[in-house]
């Protein structure tokens, strides 16, 4: 059984595995330590991470990224529409939820943005089971700290399509955290004053503060504050617009007016970025932008960082917020850390150290991979496959949840009429469980949702889900039953109802200690007490939220249709190769080193089977032809080729072959 973490970063998503040794980054197919996180589709078939990415420009009307900001969000909602600017693929309605609409294999299609996540999710599972040699279920998967039930929901719906099994959705910032914490040997003892820890991370399109309490073996959360909107692709679309402006007068094009040539103009402003941070000047250089025009210009840091200070101001607030939340001083921070790609622009890092009086910040952890590695450690301590040091990481409840019910006709008296509770304040600790007490004689809802909405992503639905606590009754004597449900708010920060029953009041028999006279046996007798006791089990209906358990099929099926398909035609593409390889191999070792090993007439009748071969692997019929086809000419060719090759192989064997018997003589 194999122990995997993943980060799935809005830009890219990096996976590591533990091993006995450690924890090692899983590199994709083209060795990368991170893979885009791209969903493409082709008149072919779907392209996910490096050839989505490479497809890009190219195929932009086909290419969903921004994956991560579309998860758990509905079409309706207003900050989605956002996304659109970065994305290729037209955002459509995917019953309610958000979805891309795009041609795959000649056909209009529509995918969810859990089916869309759920694909990228299955490539990754794939390069991690290629690297690891067995298959991966058990992972956990981190998500930012903001994100609230639905978003949450919904990556553990496209896990479970992608047949992973998610121990937790881990905050990205609490796994890092946890690789943080477990590693440094010297961390206060319990009891004693904590070590505090501000964690920074700067990502693709988000700025994430969580501010950490580290004792011995214990790491505590203590506050946690967002900017959901400020990341390096705002840093992108800030030199975006300052080229497109520059470009309008220098070569008189308007780069907005062409989608194409503004994913270009992006791509190049993104490497302009990054030769920012390490040097005062960059050059841009994109080839043919749009009309023929090869643009050429250059960037000051300092003028990036002008043209950036809106953006960059955003660094701020939640630094301060983040304190507050926690209840502490700038002064009583004793390091900070930044993750993140974007924690590279030295605009960021200054603004992060003025905010703490000029502090020197640390990059003791791996800017890129810190996160997957606190969530896969976190998958080790869950599974059964490790033992791992013991470090427990106590995290809170970013946005407070309340439940709230309909008042019922009547109540005990000395019962208050309320009809909601704050089950789960903000910072109240995750996991945990709650018993809420109701006095009824008939079945009720209870409803979840978030107590304070202007808190929420804007556009999330603050109502979470409803659940019915059934075949409730009244008493013997016709007495409202007293029902507990225990509520819980999960590792993965999603709430639930566990399950509910009745209680009753009940006299039971107790063996309790009587007072005995110095020297006397201990005695003990038997006394009747009230207590209140566990009466009947209840019915609990809903009370879950995410895609419904027909919903999850039909993705499961459709994705296993698509799984196949691909997998088809990466064969039949593969099978093509070798075709037109063996065509090309065999005819110039024909005219060379077989030359000596085949007959005049070999020579000619192979010569034309390759030939044709090759007229027809160029013709509309073998441009395009199925697997079996490709297979079945490969195998005509080498009933012919295989005497002449096995010959010369013969020939080569034999003087190896008598050196070894010389030898043995
Ligand atoms: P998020 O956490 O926001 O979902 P992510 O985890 O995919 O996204 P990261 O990998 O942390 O994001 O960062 C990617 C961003 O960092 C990109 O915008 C990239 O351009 C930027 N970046 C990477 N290296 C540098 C650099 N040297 N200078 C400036 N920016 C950089
Ligand atoms: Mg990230």
């Amino acid at each position: 059984m194999s122990v995997v973490g993943l980060d799935i970063g809005n830009f890219s998503s990096t996976i590591a595995c533990a091993r006995s040794r450690g924890i090692d980054i899983i590199c994709n197919e083209v060795s990368n330590r991170s893979t885009p996180t791209m969903a493409g589709f082709n008149v072919k078939s779907r392209t996910l991470g490096e050839s989505a990415k490479s497809a890009e420009t190219s195929n932009f009307k086909n290419t969903a990224s921004q994956l991560k900001r579309l998860v758990g969000r509905a079409f309706a909602d207003s900050e989605v529409k956002e996304e659109q600017s970065y994305i290729g693929a037209p955002l459509v309605d995917a019953g309610g939820e958000v979805g891309v609409q795009v041609s795959l294999a000649g056909e209009q299609q529509v995918f969810s943005a859990t089916q869309l996540m759920a694909m990228y999710l299955g490539k990754l599972r794939d390069t991690a089971q290629q690297e690891i040699g067995t298959k991966v279920s058990d992972v956990v998967v981190s998500v930012p700290g903001w994100f609230t039930d639905a978003q949450r929901r919904a990556m553990l719906d496209a896990s479970k399509v992608a047949g992973l099994n998610s121990l937790r959705v881990m905050n990205d910032l609490s796994a890092t955290a946890l690789g943080y914490g477990i590693t440094k040997p010297e961390l206060p003892e319990q009891g004693q004053p904590p070590r505090h820890v501000v964690f920074v991370d700067a990502g693709h399109s988000n700025f994430q503060v969580s501010v950490v309490a580290f004792n011995k073996g214990t790491l505590e959360v203590k506050g946690a504050a967002y900017n959901r909107h400020l990341g390096g692709r705002n840093l992108d679309k800030v030199l975006v617009d300052h080229f497109v402006n520059e470009f309008k007068d220098k070569y008189k094009i308007d780069v907005y007016s062409n989608a194409k040539a503004t994913f270009r103009l992006a791509a190049g402003c993104e490497r302009l970025k990054k030769v920012l941070s390490a040097n005062s000047v960059a050059p841009l250089n994109v080839e043919n932008l749009m009309n023929d025009i090869d643009a050429t210009s250059m960037l000051k840091r300092e003028d990036f960082e002008a043209a950036a200070a809106e953006v960059l101001k955003g660094v701020e607030a939640p630094l301060r917020e983040a304190l507050e939340a926690a209840g502490i001083e700038q002064s009583q921070v004793d390091a900070v850390e930044l993750v993140g790609g974007t924690s590279r622009v030295p605009a960021i890092k200054e603004q992060i150290s003025n905010f703490f009086g000029g502090k020197t910040l640390s990059t003791t952890l791996n800017q890129d991979e810190a996160v997957v590695r606190g969530a896969t450690l976190a998958c080790a301590m869950l599974s059964p496959v490790f033992r791992v040091r013991e470090f427990s990481v106590n995290d809170i409840n970013l946005y407070g949840i309340k439940a709230t019910w309909d008042a019922p006709s009547s109540l005990p008296e000395g019962e208050t009429n309320e009809t909601e509770i704050e089950a789960f304040p903000t910072k109240n600790a995750i996991p945990s469980t709650k018993i809420l007490t109701f006095y009824r004689k008939e079945a009720f809802d209870i409803n979840f949702q978030y107590s304070n909405p202007a808190a929420l992503p804007t556009g999330i639905n603050p109502w979470i889900s409803k659940a019915t606590i059934k075949d409730v009754a009244p008493t013997a004597s016709g007495d409202f039953s007293i029902v507990k449900v225990k509520v819980r708010l999960n590792l993965h920060g999603l709430v639930s109802v566990e399950g509910a029953y009745t209680v009753e009041e009940a006299e039971v028999e107790e063996q309790v200690p009587v007072q005995v006279g110095e020297g006397e046996e201990p005695k003990t007798e038997t006394r009747k007490v009230k207590k209140t006791v566990k009466k009947q089990d209840l019915t609990v209906v809903g009370g879950a939220t995410g895609a419904s358990e027909s919903k999850l099929a039909e993705y499961v099926e459709k994705e296993g249709q698509m799984y196949a398909h691909d997998k088809l035609v990466a064969e039949t593409e593969e099978r093509k190769n070798a075709l037109e390889e063996y065509v090309y191999d065999q005819r110039n070792k024909l005219d060379d080193r077989h030359a000596a090993y085949a007959t005049p007439e070999e020579k000619e009748t192979f010569k034309k089977a390759l030939g044709e071969a090759e007229d027809w692997l160029y013709s509309e019929e073998g441009e395009d032809a199925q697997k079996s086809a490709y297979v079945a000419r490969l195998d005509a060719l080498k009933k012919l080729g295989d005497p002449i090759v096995n010959r010369f192989k013969e020939q080569q064997e034999l003087p190896k072959a008598a050196a070894v018997l010389r030898e043995a003589t």
